[in-house]
């Protein structure tokens, strides 16, 4: 049977993962687009062979594994690269998302990514749920996590979609702007939510 789906997106630093946490400890199976996207393109991956056949031999380190940098950088300054780097990696990622999605067996199922609606991941979805910051703690609680530059994540920041734009295409929002208890307080009555919706709406 078709599992019961839930999307789950936010930009950076906004507490996606911290959200995902706490519906995994409630028993609800979590697939993370970031972590099948990264696990597309490790070495020996028909991904990874792909990329080398597109772009050339630089994009590989010494050990196989990809030279995510020097590719970033690339794609930074040659405007097509971006594109043909996703029109050979997105069918590969969501192909494995859908396999994760079939495989989950808990009551519903969380899908979180940062890119759920730029890249039309919530076609997979049935409910789709913002974790929405305030950009100043974004910048906060990010740059503290990852000893990045304030800058560096203002700038991931802009490229990414604006929250008004994601407010719009969500059906749930949690404003993560206080401590976790607080976040938490306002997943659990989702969570509940969720449960009665996927009970309500077996899909075949
Ligand atoms: P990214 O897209 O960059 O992976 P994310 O959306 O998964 O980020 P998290 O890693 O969950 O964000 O949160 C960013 C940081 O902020 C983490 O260190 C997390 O513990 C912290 N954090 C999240 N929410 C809160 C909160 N309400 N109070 C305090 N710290 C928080």
């Amino acid at each position: 049977m078709q599992p019961y789906i839930v999307g789950l997106t936010g930009g950076i630093g906004s507490g996606k993962t911290a959200a995902s946490q706490w519906f995994e400890q409630q028993g609800i199976i979590v697939v993370d687009a970031d972590i099948v996207a990264r696990q597309m393109v490790q070495a020996g991956q028909p991904a990874l062979a792909k990329i080398r056949a597109t772009f050339g031999a630089w994009v590989l380190l010494d050990n196989g594994e990809l030279n995510r940098a020097a590719l970033r950088e690339y794609i930074f300054s040659h405007a097509d690269a971006k594109k043909q780097l996703e029109a050979i990696t997105h069918p590969l990622i969501r192909a494995e998302i859908e396999t994760q999605l079939q495989r989950a067996n808990s009551p519903y199922v969380i899908l979180v990514s940062p890119l759920l609606f730029e890249t039309q991941q919530n076609r997979l979805t049935q409910r789709n749920l913002l974790i929405d910051t305030p950009e100043e703690l974004q910048l906060q609680r990010a740059s503290q996590r990852d000893q990045q530059a304030v800058s560096q994540i203002q700038s991931i920041i802009a490229a990414q979609m604006p929250r008004h734009q994601k407010q719009a295409l969500a059906d749930d929002i949690v404003l993560n702007d206080a401590d976790l208890a607080h976040l938490y307080a306002q997943l659990q009555p989702l969570h509940t939510h969720y449960l009665q919706l996927a009970r309500l709406k077996p899909l075949s």
